[in-house]
């Protein structure tokens, strides 16, 4: 009988150090609600790394996609465009306004919306056009950004993959009119629950602010801009306790040192499968030129369904856990009711969410682990 192999989880949070002692410190101190002295540090290492006009923490990326939505006017009918390759909160946010999100395909290479079917897709009622930078891997910004200006629509940056990759050197969370980030505690750094909006239109900005203080001017107030603070605008509650920031600080603090293991296991991943994977019929990420990607994903799509099932099922008997995402917005019941498909249908998402294969990949992955998951997957029957 053989003993089991230790299990291989499919993410694994990562302190870095200083985050309970800094979390200590706040919810010691009289500053334990939120927009403290840590949430102004956060903020400002965000607004760093993103090049974005200015970040606002909030209680998830989910929350800061919603006041995108706000910020935006939506109106009941009025369409958002977005991929059905991506998570629930990338609707929802709009679906919770009465906007309809526009489903349209993705790209085979990197699984980023297909920029060739974005003109088809806007009507008289489009708004926005929302991008997910699929495993960071930046979405084809130029062209999207130009279609978007010759509409008239908002381009908005779900960035909940893609904080540290750039596009043409630019940041991703630079490059839309906002940006949502999330801090839950599956992405590269964490606190949590947690998200941060970047704004880059000062106007937004400072509306913005308003919004996530329950639609009151309350941070004019603190910076002693106004004399008492007041309802002015519809808000709601979207900032984080200042210790929650305060953890995240000290992750943001130590980002370089958490991503540099987590690229080198994706580099690892993508020179030991490429050669086989090419040769079997399986896609590994496209990274197209210009784009560096914070190594968020390293996924397998596999010929087949059947071949999906298999290859997750082939490394859970080696006790390593590798699972499948999205299943698609635009089929989902919840999608079904509230959003439509675009002119040109999903059937590259249908195809790849049925297909796809996440591989371990976090910030303590040893090479002895990896090892064990590149065997296992070299391993499998195909
Ligand atoms: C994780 C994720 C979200 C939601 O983030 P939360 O912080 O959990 O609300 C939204 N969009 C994408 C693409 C994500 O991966």
């Amino acid at each position: 009988m053989s003993v089991a192999l230790p299990p291989i989880p499919f993410t694994k949070p990562y302190l870095a150090g200083d985050e309970l002692s800094y979390l200590t410190e706040a919810f010691s101190g009289p500053a334990v609600v939120g927009d403290g002295p840590y949430t102004a540090r956060a903020n400002e290492l965000i607004t760093k790394i993103t090049g974005g006009l200015g970040s606002l923490l909030t209680t998830s990326c989910t929350h800061a996609l919603e006041m995108t939505a706000l910020l935006l006017d939506l109106e009941p009918g009025d369409e958002v465009i977005m991929p059905s390759f991506t998570f629930v909160s990338t609707a929802n946010a709009y679906a919770l306004r009465g906007a309809i999100p526009v489903f349209v395909d993705i790209r085979p290479d990197t699984l980023n919306l297909d920029e060739a079917q974005l003109e088809a897709a806007i009507t008289d009622r489009t708004k926005a056009v929302v991008v997910v930078h699929y495993g960071g891997v930046a979405c084809a910004m130029d062209e999207i950004s130009a279609i978007a200006r010759k509409h008239g629509i908002a381009v908005i940056e779900d960035n909940a993959h893609g904080f540290g990759g750039s596009y043409d050197g630019r940041p991703l969370g630079s490059l839309g009119l906002m940006a949502t980030q999330s801090w839950h505690g599956t992405k590269n750094i964490y606190c949590g629950e947690g998200g941060s909006l970047v704004v880059n239109d000062a106007d937004l900005l400072a509306r913005a602010e308003v919004i996530r203080e329950k639609g009151t001017n309350r941070s004019q107030f603190f910076r002693g801009q106004v004399d008492k603070y007041r309802w002015v605008d519809i808000g709601s509650s979207y900032l984080p306790a200042d210790p929650l920031a305060a953890f995240l600080t000290a992750q943001l603090e130590r980002f370089d040192e958490i991503q540099a293991p987590r690229l080198a296991a994706w580099d690892r991943y993508d020179e030991a499968l490429r050669d086989w994977a090419a040769a079997n019929g399986v896609a590994t990420p496209g990274v197209p030129a210009g784009c560096v990607h914070p190594a968020h994903v390293y996924y397998l799509v596999m010929p087949s369904h059947e071949q999906q099932l298999g290859l997750i099922s082939h490394l859970k008997g080696r006790n390593i856990t590798a699972p499948f995402h999205y299943v698609p917005l635009h089929s989902s019941p919840a999608g079904e009711r509230f959003g439509r498909v675009g002119p040109q249908g999903c059937a590259v998402t249908n195809r790849v969410s049925e297909s796809l294969v996440r591989l371990p990949l976090f910030t303590q992955l040893t090479a002895e682990e990896q090892a064990r998951v590149i065997d296992g997957v070299l391993s499998y029957p195909l």
